[in-house]
């Protein structure tokens, strides 16, 4: 069958349950992973042999997607910047937003050679993975408080072979024992309670709530607390870069600055919200 017509007709099988261009975006996932075929050559209509067995499967992807399960998790992973990634419901699934964070501290730094960087809040890994694959002879440590999320995490380095160390801690509760770091990096919880009566069901049905979500009344618990951590333990200089909930972008400056960070900037996602801040020791 031509790849450009299987995609219409997996389209338009999902077109009530999900948005024009997330059912598109969702069918070329499910034939690049069946098919193992390239974008390009869907593009180009290049035609497939279907076997009953690959259409069964169709059929239950799409019955699985009508009951709301995110396809991040039908397919057990996820790509995030040009690289493959296990998910499953122990951790976040990976967002574009926080692509947009890692190529914007790859960007500011382009040689990592030597330097140390820390990611509070690592969940499947994707960030300190990233960066130790793009940046040679860089050291990276990863930390989260759940065990099963640092099990998908570790298995994610060495699927792509990636030179991570993993600590298991609450940072909430404990003292962090680590040496001084050139970076730190935290995608913590920021999504407040009283916003998930405006998210999709699948969003916070599938993902583990603790990754999700903070209390509306101590919305910036993280960044307080991570803000601390790392003023005491970077080098001088030495950079912390979040990503935020969109409505706290001038909250979490403060707060940086209070804790003695300089050059504090928050800056805006693809959408124009404002997603990141970072600043100097
Ligand atoms: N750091 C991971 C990510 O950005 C997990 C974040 C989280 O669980 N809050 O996807």
């Amino acid at each position: 069958m031509n790849s450009k017509l299987l995609i219409e007709k997996i389209k338009k099988s999902l077109i009530e349950f999900e948005t024009e261009d997330e059912a598109e975006a969702i069918a070329f996932l499910i034939l690049e992973d069946l098919f193992q075929i390239t974008r390009m050559n869907i593009l180009i209509g290049k035609d497939i042999d279907i076997s009953t067995s690959e259409e069964e499967k169709i059929e239950s992807i799409l019955s699985q997607l009508k009951k709301e399960k995110p396809i991040q998790h039908i397919l057990g992973k996820v790509e995030f910047y040009g690289r493959q990634f296990l998910v499953n419901p122990n951790v976040l699934i990976p967002r574009r937003e926080t692509e947009e964070l890692v190529h914007l501290i790859l960007e500011n730094h382009p040689d990592l050679s030597e330097q140390m960087i820390v990611d509070i809040g690592t969940g499947s890994g994707i960030i300190p993975i990233t960066i130790a694959k793009e940046r040679k002879h860089c050291e990276v440590i990863a930390v989260d408080i759940s065990s099963s999320a640092l099990a998908t995490a570790k298995r994610n380095a060495l699927l792509n072979h990636a030179n991570v160390s993993f600590i298991q801690a609450d940072i909430l509760e404990e003292d962090l024992d680590l040496p001084k770091a050139n970076i730190w990096i935290s995608n913590p919880p920021y999504v407040m309670e009283k916003e998930k009566a405006e998210m999709q069901e699948k969003v916070f049905e599938h993902e583990p709530s603790n990754a999700l979500f903070v209390p509306d009344h101590d919305a910036l618990v993280f960044y307080e607390r991570i803000s601390q951590l790392a003023f005491e333990h970077l080098v001088p200089d030495g950079e912390l870069y979040f990503e935020i909930n969109e409505q706290f972008g001038k909250a979490v400056k403060k707060l940086m600055e209070e804790k003695g960070f300089r050059n504090v900037k928050v800056m805006g996602d693809m959408q124009g919200k404002d997603r990141f801040v970072f600043g100097k020791r």
